[in-house]
Protein backbone atom coordinates (compact mmCIF):
# COMPACT_ATOMS: atom_id res chain seq x y z
CA UNK A 1 0.00 0.00 0.00
CA UNK A 2 0.82 3.75 -0.77
CA UNK A 3 0.60 5.27 3.15
CA UNK A 4 0.21 9.05 1.61
CA UNK A 5 -1.16 8.47 -2.23
CA UNK A 6 -1.63 12.39 -2.11
CA UNK A 7 2.04 13.29 -1.54
CA UNK A 8 3.87 9.92 -2.92
CA UNK A 9 2.42 9.35 -6.35
CA UNK A 10 2.19 13.61 -7.32
CA UNK A 11 2.83 14.69 -10.98
CA UNK A 12 6.09 16.25 -11.22
CA UNK A 13 4.91 20.11 -11.87
CA UNK A 14 2.11 19.59 -8.39
CA UNK A 15 5.30 18.60 -6.37
CA UNK A 16 7.31 21.14 -8.02
CA UNK A 17 5.32 23.72 -6.98
CA UNK A 18 4.94 22.65 -3.23
CA UNK A 19 8.59 22.51 -2.81
CA UNK A 20 8.87 26.20 -4.31
CA UNK A 21 6.69 27.01 -1.55
CA UNK A 22 7.69 24.99 0.78
CA UNK A 23 11.28 26.37 0.62
CA UNK A 24 10.23 29.99 0.31
CA UNK A 25 8.61 30.02 3.87
CA UNK A 26 11.50 27.81 5.58
CA UNK A 27 14.01 29.78 4.41
CA UNK A 28 12.06 33.02 5.27
CA UNK A 29 10.95 31.02 8.85
CA UNK A 30 15.10 30.03 9.73
CA UNK A 31 16.28 33.36 8.64
CA UNK A 32 13.58 34.85 11.38
CA UNK A 33 13.84 32.44 13.96
CA UNK A 34 17.77 31.38 13.78
CA UNK A 35 20.70 34.00 14.47
CA UNK A 36 23.03 31.60 13.17
CA UNK A 37 21.32 31.34 9.95
CA UNK A 38 20.28 34.66 9.57
CA UNK A 39 24.24 35.64 9.92
CA UNK A 40 24.87 33.09 7.51
CA UNK A 41 22.87 33.93 4.84
CA UNK A 42 23.74 37.38 4.89
CA UNK A 43 27.34 36.51 4.60
CA UNK A 44 26.51 35.06 1.43
CA UNK A 45 25.30 38.02 0.32
CA UNK A 46 21.65 37.08 -0.65
CA UNK A 47 18.00 37.79 0.82
CA UNK A 48 15.50 35.55 1.62
CA UNK A 49 13.15 37.24 -0.66
CA UNK A 50 15.67 35.79 -3.82
CA UNK A 51 14.38 32.62 -2.59
CA UNK A 52 11.05 32.31 -5.12
CA UNK A 53 11.04 28.51 -6.66
CA UNK A 54 12.88 25.49 -5.85
CA UNK A 55 15.57 25.92 -8.66
CA UNK A 56 16.38 28.97 -6.64
CA UNK A 57 17.83 26.75 -3.50
CA UNK A 58 21.07 26.75 -6.01
CA UNK A 59 21.76 30.39 -3.88
CA UNK A 60 21.78 29.06 -0.65
CA UNK A 61 24.47 28.28 0.95
CA UNK A 62 25.47 24.94 2.34
CA UNK A 63 25.02 23.24 5.82
CA UNK A 64 27.87 21.22 7.03
CA UNK A 65 28.51 18.74 9.71
CA UNK A 66 30.76 21.56 11.41
CA UNK A 67 28.24 24.13 11.75
CA UNK A 68 26.15 21.91 13.52
CA UNK A 69 29.57 20.68 16.40
CA UNK A 70 30.76 24.47 15.85
CA UNK A 71 27.05 25.71 17.48
CA UNK A 72 26.82 22.76 20.11
CA UNK A 73 24.73 22.58 21.64
CA UNK A 74 21.86 24.47 20.42
CA UNK A 75 22.79 27.04 18.02
CA UNK A 76 21.15 25.92 14.93
CA UNK A 77 17.55 25.44 16.33
CA UNK A 78 14.96 27.91 15.09
CA UNK A 79 12.83 27.22 18.06
CA UNK A 80 13.08 28.18 22.06
CA UNK A 81 14.30 24.83 23.80
CA UNK A 82 11.07 24.48 25.71
CA UNK A 83 9.32 24.06 22.07
CA UNK A 84 11.04 20.59 22.12
CA UNK A 85 9.21 17.42 22.61
CA UNK A 86 12.37 15.37 22.75
CA UNK A 87 15.77 15.63 22.16
CA UNK A 88 18.68 12.88 20.83
CA UNK A 89 21.90 13.33 20.83
CA UNK A 90 24.74 11.44 18.95
CA UNK A 91 27.95 9.59 20.58
CA UNK A 92 30.26 12.32 19.49
CA UNK A 93 33.68 10.33 18.92
CA UNK A 94 35.35 12.66 17.00
CA UNK A 95 34.25 15.89 18.82
CA UNK A 96 31.73 17.75 20.20
CA UNK A 97 28.13 15.76 19.99
CA UNK A 98 25.64 16.82 17.85
CA UNK A 99 22.05 17.44 19.45
CA UNK A 100 19.04 17.38 17.42
CA UNK A 101 15.32 18.15 18.58
CA UNK A 102 11.54 17.55 17.98
CA UNK A 103 8.58 20.44 17.99
CA UNK A 104 5.81 18.18 18.77
CA UNK A 105 5.10 18.45 14.62
CA UNK A 106 8.76 17.53 14.13
CA UNK A 107 7.24 14.43 16.09
CA UNK A 108 4.34 14.29 13.65
CA UNK A 109 6.73 14.65 10.58
CA UNK A 110 8.52 11.48 11.69
CA UNK A 111 5.67 9.49 12.59
CA UNK A 112 4.35 9.94 8.76
CA UNK A 113 7.37 9.94 7.07
CA UNK A 114 8.37 6.28 9.10
CA UNK A 115 4.75 4.85 8.12
CA UNK A 116 4.81 5.79 4.87
CA UNK A 117 8.59 3.70 5.14
CA UNK A 118 7.21 0.61 6.57
CA UNK A 119 4.14 0.42 3.71
CA UNK A 120 6.88 1.16 0.82
CA UNK A 121 8.44 -1.98 2.12
CA UNK A 122 5.50 -3.87 2.38
CA UNK A 123 4.41 -3.36 5.75
CA UNK A 124 0.26 -2.91 6.44
CA UNK A 125 -1.80 -2.02 9.51
CA UNK A 126 -2.65 -4.79 11.46
CA UNK A 127 1.48 -6.19 10.85
CA UNK A 128 3.17 -7.16 13.64
CA UNK A 129 6.68 -5.71 14.19
CA UNK A 130 9.93 -6.30 15.88
CA UNK A 131 12.02 -3.42 16.43
CA UNK A 132 15.47 -4.35 16.87
CA UNK A 133 17.20 -1.05 16.39
CA UNK A 134 18.50 0.47 19.40
CA UNK A 135 16.21 2.76 21.21
CA UNK A 136 17.18 5.49 23.45
CA UNK A 137 19.46 8.27 21.94
CA UNK A 138 20.15 6.54 18.78
CA UNK A 139 17.40 7.82 15.94
CA UNK A 140 16.70 4.41 15.31
CA UNK A 141 14.78 2.72 17.92
CA UNK A 142 12.18 5.66 18.37
CA UNK A 143 11.69 6.42 14.92
CA UNK A 144 10.65 3.10 14.41
CA UNK A 145 8.10 2.57 16.86
CA UNK A 146 6.83 6.15 16.37
CA UNK A 147 6.16 5.27 12.41
CA UNK A 148 4.84 1.88 13.48
CA UNK A 149 2.15 3.58 15.80
CA UNK A 150 0.68 6.12 13.73
CA UNK A 151 0.07 2.71 10.92
CA UNK A 152 -1.85 0.62 13.73
CA UNK A 153 0.97 -2.09 14.07
CA UNK A 154 1.30 -4.27 16.84
CA UNK A 155 4.70 -3.65 18.46
CA UNK A 156 7.63 -5.16 20.33
CA UNK A 157 9.90 -2.92 21.11
CA UNK A 158 13.19 -5.28 21.41
CA UNK A 159 16.16 -2.88 20.94
CA UNK A 160 19.11 -4.75 19.95
CA UNK A 161 20.73 -6.86 21.76
CA UNK A 162 20.00 -9.77 23.79
CA UNK A 163 19.80 -11.72 20.99
CA UNK A 164 18.51 -15.39 22.29
CA UNK A 165 15.36 -13.68 23.97
CA UNK A 166 14.63 -12.03 20.36
CA UNK A 167 14.69 -15.26 19.10
CA UNK A 168 12.37 -16.44 21.36
CA UNK A 169 9.85 -13.97 21.25
CA UNK A 170 10.11 -14.25 17.43
CA UNK A 171 9.62 -17.74 17.36
CA UNK A 172 6.87 -17.31 20.05
CA UNK A 173 4.52 -13.76 18.52
CA UNK A 174 5.34 -14.49 15.36
CA UNK A 175 6.09 -10.77 14.22
CA UNK A 176 6.31 -10.26 9.96
CA UNK A 177 8.48 -7.50 10.20
CA UNK A 178 11.78 -6.97 11.27
CA UNK A 179 13.54 -3.58 11.97
CA UNK A 180 17.35 -3.93 12.60
CA UNK A 181 20.86 -3.09 11.17
CA UNK A 182 21.55 -5.36 8.13
CA UNK A 183 24.72 -6.96 10.07
CA UNK A 184 22.49 -7.62 13.17
CA UNK A 185 20.19 -9.68 11.16
CA UNK A 186 23.43 -11.74 10.02
CA UNK A 187 24.52 -12.10 13.90
CA UNK A 188 20.77 -13.06 14.49
CA UNK A 189 21.02 -15.99 12.23
CA UNK A 190 24.37 -17.12 13.22
CA UNK A 191 22.61 -17.40 17.20
CA UNK A 192 19.35 -19.00 15.62
CA UNK A 193 21.61 -21.67 13.99
CA UNK A 194 22.97 -22.40 17.30
CA UNK A 195 19.85 -22.31 19.35
CA UNK A 196 18.73 -25.21 17.14
CA UNK A 197 16.16 -22.99 15.05
CA UNK A 198 16.01 -23.17 10.95
CA UNK A 199 16.02 -19.57 10.09
CA UNK A 200 14.52 -19.92 6.95
CA UNK A 201 11.68 -21.18 8.77
CA UNK A 202 11.42 -17.72 10.69
CA UNK A 203 7.98 -15.54 10.90
CA UNK A 204 9.92 -12.51 9.63
CA UNK A 205 8.45 -11.72 6.01
CA UNK A 206 9.95 -8.39 5.55
CA UNK A 207 12.84 -6.86 6.88
CA UNK A 208 13.58 -2.99 7.34
CA UNK A 209 17.36 -2.38 7.77
CA UNK A 210 19.60 0.31 7.93
CA UNK A 211 21.66 2.61 9.42
CA UNK A 212 24.66 1.62 7.75
CA UNK A 213 26.17 0.50 4.04
CA UNK A 214 25.17 -2.81 2.57
CA UNK A 215 25.77 -4.40 -0.59
CA UNK A 216 23.59 -5.92 -3.22
CA UNK A 217 25.57 -9.20 -2.26
CA UNK A 218 24.93 -8.64 1.31
CA UNK A 219 20.94 -8.00 0.54
CA UNK A 220 20.77 -11.75 -1.53
CA UNK A 221 22.87 -13.72 1.58
CA UNK A 222 20.22 -12.08 4.23
CA UNK A 223 17.33 -13.02 1.64
CA UNK A 224 18.37 -16.75 1.17
CA UNK A 225 19.48 -16.77 5.05
CA UNK A 226 16.02 -15.75 6.68
CA UNK A 227 13.50 -16.77 3.13
CA UNK A 228 12.44 -12.97 3.56
CA UNK A 229 12.31 -9.53 1.50
CA UNK A 230 15.32 -7.65 3.00
CA UNK A 231 14.30 -3.87 1.81
CA UNK A 232 16.65 -0.55 2.63
CA UNK A 233 15.87 2.55 4.80
CA UNK A 234 17.94 5.16 5.22
CA UNK A 235 18.38 8.16 7.37
CA UNK A 236 20.32 10.21 9.73
CA UNK A 237 19.59 12.10 13.16
CA UNK A 238 20.46 15.83 12.00
CA UNK A 239 17.51 15.20 9.15
CA UNK A 240 15.05 13.69 10.97
CA UNK A 241 16.52 9.83 11.83
CA UNK A 242 15.11 7.15 9.98
CA UNK A 243 12.61 7.75 7.90
CA UNK A 244 14.70 9.67 4.88
CA UNK A 245 14.31 7.02 2.10
CA UNK A 246 13.01 3.71 1.45
CA UNK A 247 13.25 0.86 -0.83
CA UNK A 248 9.86 -0.23 -2.49
CA UNK A 249 9.89 -4.37 -3.14
CA UNK A 250 10.67 -2.82 -6.91
CA UNK A 251 14.41 -2.77 -5.25
CA UNK A 252 16.05 -0.60 -6.99
CA UNK A 253 16.71 2.44 -5.52
CA UNK A 254 15.17 4.46 -2.16
CA UNK A 255 12.52 6.39 -2.19
CA UNK A 256 13.10 9.92 -0.80
CA UNK A 257 10.01 11.84 0.69
CA UNK A 258 11.16 14.98 -1.35
CA UNK A 259 8.23 16.99 -0.37
CA UNK A 260 9.86 16.76 3.24
CA UNK A 261 13.10 16.59 2.12
CA UNK A 262 14.40 18.16 -0.68
CA UNK A 263 17.65 16.21 -2.20
CA UNK A 264 20.55 17.77 -4.43
CA UNK A 265 23.84 15.49 -5.58
CA UNK A 266 26.51 17.32 -5.89
CA UNK A 267 29.79 16.39 -7.89
CA UNK A 268 32.69 16.06 -6.00
CA UNK A 269 34.91 16.83 -7.84
CA UNK A 270 32.86 20.39 -9.57
CA UNK A 271 30.66 20.89 -6.62
CA UNK A 272 28.09 21.28 -9.29
CA UNK A 273 24.68 19.14 -9.18
CA UNK A 274 25.44 16.25 -10.60
CA UNK A 275 23.24 14.20 -13.48
CA UNK A 276 20.93 11.90 -12.89
CA UNK A 277 22.68 8.12 -12.42
CA UNK A 278 26.38 9.79 -11.49
CA UNK A 279 27.58 9.80 -8.12
CA UNK A 280 27.95 12.65 -6.20
CA UNK A 281 27.15 14.00 -2.46
CA UNK A 282 23.93 13.66 -1.44
CA UNK A 283 22.28 17.32 0.62
CA UNK A 284 19.27 17.52 2.37
CA UNK A 285 17.37 20.47 2.54
CA UNK A 286 14.47 19.81 4.86
CA UNK A 287 11.42 21.92 3.68
CA UNK A 288 8.84 21.35 7.07
CA UNK A 289 11.29 21.10 9.70
CA UNK A 290 10.38 23.04 12.87
CA UNK A 291 12.67 22.64 15.43
CA UNK A 292 16.29 22.51 13.78
CA UNK A 293 15.41 22.94 9.85
CA UNK A 294 18.79 22.75 8.09
CA UNK A 295 19.19 24.43 4.71
CA UNK A 296 21.50 22.50 1.84
CA UNK A 297 22.58 19.69 4.67
CA UNK A 298 25.96 17.69 3.20
CA UNK A 299 25.41 14.49 4.64
CA UNK A 300 28.63 13.32 3.71
CA UNK A 301 26.87 9.99 1.71
CA UNK A 302 27.29 8.78 -1.80
CA UNK A 303 24.72 8.55 -4.08
CA UNK A 304 23.14 8.63 -7.34
CA UNK A 305 19.36 9.96 -7.80
CA UNK A 306 16.93 8.91 -10.62
CA UNK A 307 14.17 10.46 -11.38
CA UNK A 308 12.13 8.24 -13.35
CA UNK A 309 8.24 7.11 -12.56
CA UNK A 310 8.87 3.41 -10.28
CA UNK A 311 6.69 0.48 -11.04
CA UNK A 312 5.09 0.81 -7.34
CA UNK A 313 3.43 3.62 -8.90
CA UNK A 314 5.39 6.44 -6.45
CA UNK A 315 6.84 9.02 -8.35
CA UNK A 316 9.45 10.41 -5.95
CA UNK A 317 13.14 10.48 -6.72
CA UNK A 318 15.02 7.22 -5.91
CA UNK A 319 18.26 7.85 -4.47
CA UNK A 320 20.21 4.35 -4.51
CA UNK A 321 21.88 2.38 -2.09
CA UNK A 322 24.88 4.48 -0.13
CA UNK A 323 27.52 4.21 -2.45
CA UNK A 324 30.16 5.12 0.63
CA UNK A 325 30.97 8.11 2.52
CA UNK A 326 33.12 11.05 1.84
CA UNK A 327 34.60 10.89 5.69
CA UNK A 328 34.37 6.83 5.52
CA UNK A 329 36.42 6.48 2.33
CA UNK A 330 39.68 5.16 3.09
CA UNK A 331 42.93 6.35 0.66
CA UNK A 332 45.26 3.86 0.30
CA UNK A 333 48.00 5.26 -1.57
CA UNK A 334 46.70 7.66 -3.53
CA UNK A 335 43.63 5.49 -4.35
CA UNK A 336 39.50 5.85 -3.17
CA UNK A 337 38.67 3.03 -1.62
CA UNK A 338 34.77 2.45 0.01
CA UNK A 339 34.28 -0.67 2.12
CA UNK A 340 31.14 -1.17 -0.09
CA UNK A 341 33.32 -2.08 -3.18
CA UNK A 342 35.52 -4.79 -1.23
CA UNK A 343 32.42 -6.01 0.46
CA UNK A 344 31.10 -6.57 -2.86
CA UNK A 345 33.74 -8.47 -4.30
CA UNK A 346 33.97 -10.73 -0.84
CA UNK A 347 30.73 -12.03 -1.26
CA UNK A 348 30.35 -12.38 -4.59
CA UNK A 349 33.43 -15.44 -4.14
CA UNK A 350 31.74 -18.86 -2.79
CA UNK A 351 33.73 -19.73 0.64
CA UNK A 352 33.87 -16.24 2.26
CA UNK A 353 31.20 -15.33 4.92
CA UNK A 354 29.86 -11.80 4.80
CA UNK A 355 32.01 -10.67 8.02
CA UNK A 356 34.96 -8.63 7.24
CA UNK A 357 37.22 -5.88 8.84
CA UNK A 358 39.34 -3.48 6.57
CA UNK A 359 42.63 -2.54 8.08
CA UNK A 360 44.94 -0.02 6.81
CA UNK A 361 48.56 0.86 8.61
CA UNK A 362 51.86 2.51 7.50
CA UNK A 363 54.52 1.37 9.27
CA UNK A 364 57.49 4.13 9.66
CA UNK A 365 58.89 5.31 6.15
CA UNK A 366 56.65 2.70 4.12
CA UNK A 367 53.50 2.62 2.07
CA UNK A 368 49.92 2.03 3.35
CA UNK A 369 49.16 -1.28 3.61
CA UNK A 370 45.56 -2.44 3.06
CA UNK A 371 44.74 -5.37 5.33
CA UNK A 372 41.22 -7.55 4.19
CA UNK A 373 40.28 -9.52 6.71
CA UNK A 374 37.36 -12.11 5.85
CA UNK A 375 36.30 -15.08 7.56
CA UNK A 376 35.81 -18.07 5.78
CA UNK A 377 33.70 -21.45 5.55
CA UNK A 378 34.28 -23.54 8.76
CA UNK A 379 34.71 -26.38 6.02
CA UNK A 380 37.41 -24.52 4.13
CA UNK A 381 39.12 -23.18 7.09
CA UNK A 382 39.73 -27.17 8.45
CA UNK A 383 40.87 -28.16 4.83
CA UNK A 384 44.85 -28.01 3.43
CA UNK A 385 46.72 -24.74 3.56
CA UNK A 386 47.04 -25.23 0.09
CA UNK A 387 43.43 -24.72 -0.92
CA UNK A 388 43.09 -21.90 1.56
CA UNK A 389 46.34 -19.84 -0.04
CA UNK A 390 44.61 -20.45 -3.61
CA UNK A 391 41.61 -18.76 -1.99
CA UNK A 392 43.59 -15.81 -0.25
CA UNK A 393 45.07 -15.51 -4.06
CA UNK A 394 41.73 -15.16 -5.64
CA UNK A 395 40.39 -12.74 -3.52
CA UNK A 396 43.16 -10.78 -3.89
CA UNK A 397 43.61 -10.43 -7.76
CA UNK A 398 39.63 -10.01 -7.58
CA UNK A 399 40.00 -6.99 -5.57
CA UNK A 400 43.30 -5.53 -6.99
CA UNK A 401 41.72 -5.70 -10.70
CA UNK A 402 38.59 -3.91 -9.50
CA UNK A 403 40.35 -1.21 -6.94
CA UNK A 404 43.63 -1.29 -8.98
CA UNK A 405 45.23 -1.03 -5.07
CA UNK A 406 47.35 -3.66 -3.91
CA UNK A 407 45.89 -5.51 -0.29
CA UNK A 408 46.84 -8.19 1.98
CA UNK A 409 44.31 -10.72 2.58
CA UNK A 410 43.66 -12.95 5.55
CA UNK A 411 41.66 -15.61 5.98
CA UNK A 412 39.94 -15.95 9.41
CA UNK A 413 38.09 -18.51 11.09
CA UNK A 414 34.42 -18.28 11.66
CA UNK A 415 33.15 -15.67 14.51
CA UNK A 416 36.77 -14.46 14.76
CA UNK A 417 35.93 -10.50 14.26
CA UNK A 418 33.82 -8.54 16.33
CA UNK A 419 29.86 -9.21 15.98
CA UNK A 420 27.60 -5.90 16.41
CA UNK A 421 24.10 -5.30 17.74
CA UNK A 422 23.99 -1.92 16.24
CA UNK A 423 26.74 -0.50 13.17
CA UNK A 424 28.90 -2.81 12.26
CA UNK A 425 32.76 -1.42 12.43
CA UNK A 426 34.15 -2.14 8.99
CA UNK A 427 37.03 0.06 8.95
CA UNK A 428 40.37 -0.01 11.18
CA UNK A 429 42.48 2.68 10.53
CA UNK A 430 46.18 2.45 12.57
CA UNK A 431 47.68 5.10 10.87
CA UNK A 432 48.77 8.12 12.62
CA UNK A 433 49.10 11.02 10.08
P1 LIG B 1 20.73 7.17 12.38
O1 LIG B 1 20.58 7.39 13.84
O2 LIG B 1 19.50 7.39 11.57
O3 LIG B 1 21.49 5.93 11.96
P2 LIG B 1 23.13 8.59 12.35
O4 LIG B 1 23.19 10.05 12.36
O5 LIG B 1 23.61 7.78 13.49
O6 LIG B 1 21.64 8.34 11.98
O7 LIG B 1 23.86 8.01 11.09
C1 LIG B 1 23.50 8.45 9.81
C2 LIG B 1 24.43 7.85 8.81
O8 LIG B 1 24.28 6.42 8.79
C3 LIG B 1 24.11 8.27 7.42
O9 LIG B 1 24.66 9.54 7.11
C4 LIG B 1 24.72 7.16 6.60
O10 LIG B 1 26.10 7.34 6.44
C5 LIG B 1 24.49 5.96 7.47
N1 LIG B 1 23.29 5.26 7.00
C6 LIG B 1 22.04 5.35 7.46
N2 LIG B 1 21.20 4.55 6.76
C7 LIG B 1 21.95 3.94 5.81
C8 LIG B 1 21.68 3.00 4.76
N3 LIG B 1 20.47 2.50 4.56
N4 LIG B 1 22.73 2.63 3.99
C9 LIG B 1 23.96 3.13 4.18
N5 LIG B 1 24.28 3.99 5.15
C10 LIG B 1 23.30 4.40 5.96
ZN1 LIG C 1 8.92 2.19 -5.99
Amino acid sequence: MIWNEKMETMAAQDLKNIQSDRLKSIVKYVYDNCPAYTKKIDNHGIKPADINTIDDIKKLPFTIKEDLRDSYPFGLFSQPIKQLKEIHVSSGTTGNPTVVGYTKDDLKLWSEVMARAIACAGGVPGDMIQIAYGYGLFTGGLGFHYGALEMGLTIIPCSSGQTKRQLKIMTDLKPRILACTPSYSLYMAEEAREMGLNPRASSWEIGIFGAEPWSEAMRKEIEATWDMEATDVFGMSEIIGPGVAQECLQKNGMHIFSDVFYPEVIDLQTGKEARPGESGELVITTLTKQGIPLLRYKTRDIVSITYEKCACGRTSPRISKIKGRTDDMIIVRGINVFPSQIEHVLLSIEGTQPHYQLVVDRKTGELDELEVMVEVDEKIFSDEVKKLRALEEKIRDEIESVLGVMVKVRLVEPKTIPRSEGKAKRVVDKRTL
